[in-house]
């Protein structure tokens, strides 16, 4: 177990393979020194700490952004709804309170900085060159390609892309994480660095 990492870590909601949550973080570890890392689609926070804890090392800031109103497949009805994080008064799916309780038991308040809006939103204004992106959002094909259009351009040279989710075999998992990882190697713009699972990370060159 790495170290900083809550004991209860794998009591935490999430859906993150454990070789892609150790992979995930030896990238942290190497990317935090070189600048702020923003992960898109935090949920209740798993994937969150083990980048957290990288950057807490070095000093750096996650920007942790979602809306924490849930995916597509987190709503009412669908295949992976939570009732336990489901306000019924608002008739919503908020994963906010418990990402910020996760965030906080494992003392990273003062390196993740949650940002609870869309992607789209949160990318207007957004200046700050990235050493790391996670993408790990909504996995339609237009929350997908948001997720890489409004983020990508925001890597600095020799920043790290990575994407969650991203299934050679249809069978296995939704197609538009591999859309958008194919997107960024026929841009020219970026090499392939390793695939864990279905981690699959590039780097900006
Ligand atoms: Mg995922």
């Amino acid at each position: 177990m790495l170290p900083g990492l809550p004991a209860d870590i794998d009591q935490i909601k999430g859906f993150l393979h454990p070789e892609e949550a150790a992979a995930l973080h030896r990238w942290a570890r190497t990317q935090s020194a070189a600048g702020p890392l923003l992960e898109i689609g935090s949920y209740c926070g798993k994937s969150t700490l083990y980048l957290g804890i990288a950057a807490r090392d070095n000093g750096s800031t996650v920007f942790a952004l979602d809306h924490h109103r849930g995916s597509e497949e987190h709503q009412l009805g669908e295949m992976f709804h939570d009732p336990a994080l489901y306000d019924a008064q608002m008739g919503q799916v908020d994963t906010f309170k418990e990402f910020r309780r996760n965030i906080s038991r494992a003392g990273l308040d003062d390196t993740v900085v949650p940002v609870v809006a869309g992607s789209a939103a949160a990318a207007r204004h957004w200046q700050t060159p990235l050493a790391m992106l996670f993408i790990d959002g909504g996995h339609s094909l237009d929350a997908a390609l948001t997720d890489y259009r409004c983020w990508a351009g925001h890597l600095q040279r020799g920043g790290i892309l990575a994407i969650h989710d991203v299934y050679l075999d249809a069978a296995l998992g939704g197609q538009a994480p591999r859309a958008i990882y194919r997107l960024a190697l026929q841009s020219g713009l970026f090499e392939c660095c390793e695939q864990v699972e279905s981690l699959a990370v590039l780097r900006r060159l």
